[in-house]
């Protein structure tokens, strides 16, 4: 049950004007959820079709592989460039859906796994190993730096993919010869991961819109990295459902660096404070 929507509901047991807000917001939840689900069903269900058809188009590459001088005819060329064209669109769909699920889930409609000690080194070390081929085939070097030890609270698998993401863009929207530097400290009574990079940066203008989804500034979209505009969407989610933010700071022509900002300690349980506050 949405606490928001006891809470309200308990209160307007007293007053009508309250009762009308209450059934306003269940009624605007639940067609938050509608949507959600509705775009989590759809989402499922292109996940086949679109997995044959990557299975399909790499086939049809292998196919078109030139067996020899014979093969090179304009026609053989021709059909081979189409054929990984539409390689690279069927992988870059199958991303798409890929992300729109995982938003979906994390805006709720599935249950969130029970806050758990995460370790930052297992996330970084995690991080550095999957984006690894993307480093070297950009040769960028991602290097990782700062406090060793460091613990946030909630999901693992949720923690890797946001600072997964952060780096992941780190390396395609930067030069060759570059470094991506991954920081981990402690203030407060907050732990952060930082990923800076030494690349193309962010227009004022565009800083604050890159967080909504399907938004790519100018210059990311006339780069082809085969984006979707969702990671950093997914990020804001993560962050907020750790209790935490995303910050950036970015110069245009002269790089960026993205803080992800975590709570120090577990988390309340929320259930606990609402029936403690007898609601
Ligand atoms: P995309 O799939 O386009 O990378 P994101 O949501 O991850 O989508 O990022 C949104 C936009 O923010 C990108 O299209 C790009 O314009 C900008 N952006 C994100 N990270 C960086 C970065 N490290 N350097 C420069 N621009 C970035």
């Amino acid at each position: 049950v949405n606490p928001l929507g006891v809470h309200l509901r308990a209160m307007g047991l007293g007053g009508g004007y309250v009762s009308i807000e209450a059934a306003d917001v269940t009624e605007s939840h639940r067609l938050a959820r509608v949507r959600r689900d509705f775009v989590a069903n759809v989402s499922h269900e292109l996940k086949t079709p679109i997995g044959a058809l990557q299975l399909l188009a790499e086939a049809l590459v292998d196919a078109t592989e030139p067996a020899g001088e014979a093969d090179l005819s304009e026609d053989m060329v021709a059909a081979r460039r189409f054929a990984e064209r539409i390689q690279h669109e069927s992988t870059r769909l199958g991303r798409l859906v890929q992300e729109l699920l995982e938003l979906t889930r994390l805006q709720g409609a599935e249950p969130q796994p029970p806050p758990e000690p995460v370790s930052l080194d297992w996330v970084i070390a995690e991080v550095v190993d999957r984006t690894r081929t993307a480093a070297s085939a950009r040769r960028v070097e991602v290097v990782v730096d700062g406090a060793r030890g460091l613990t946030a609270y909630g999901s693992d698998t949720q923690l890797a993919t946001a600072v997964a993401n952060l780096v992941e863009n780190a390396i395609n929207y930067s030069g060759e010869d570059t470094t991506v530097r991954v920081t981990a400290r402690s203030t407060d009574d907050h732990v952060e991961v930082a990923v800076a990079d030494q690349g193309i940066g962010i227009a004022p203008n565009e800083v604050d819109r890159i967080f909504e989804r399907f938004y790519r500034a100018d210059r990311a979209r006339s780069r082809s990295t085969g984006g979707t505009g969702l990671g950093l969407a997914i990020v804001k989610h993560i962050a907020g459902n750790h209790g935490g933010r995303v910050d950036v700071s970015s110069t245009l022509g002269g790089g960026s660096t993205f803080t992800l900002r975590l709570p120090a300690s577990p988390p309340d349980d929320l259930e606990a404070t609402l029936s403690s506050a007898g609601i």
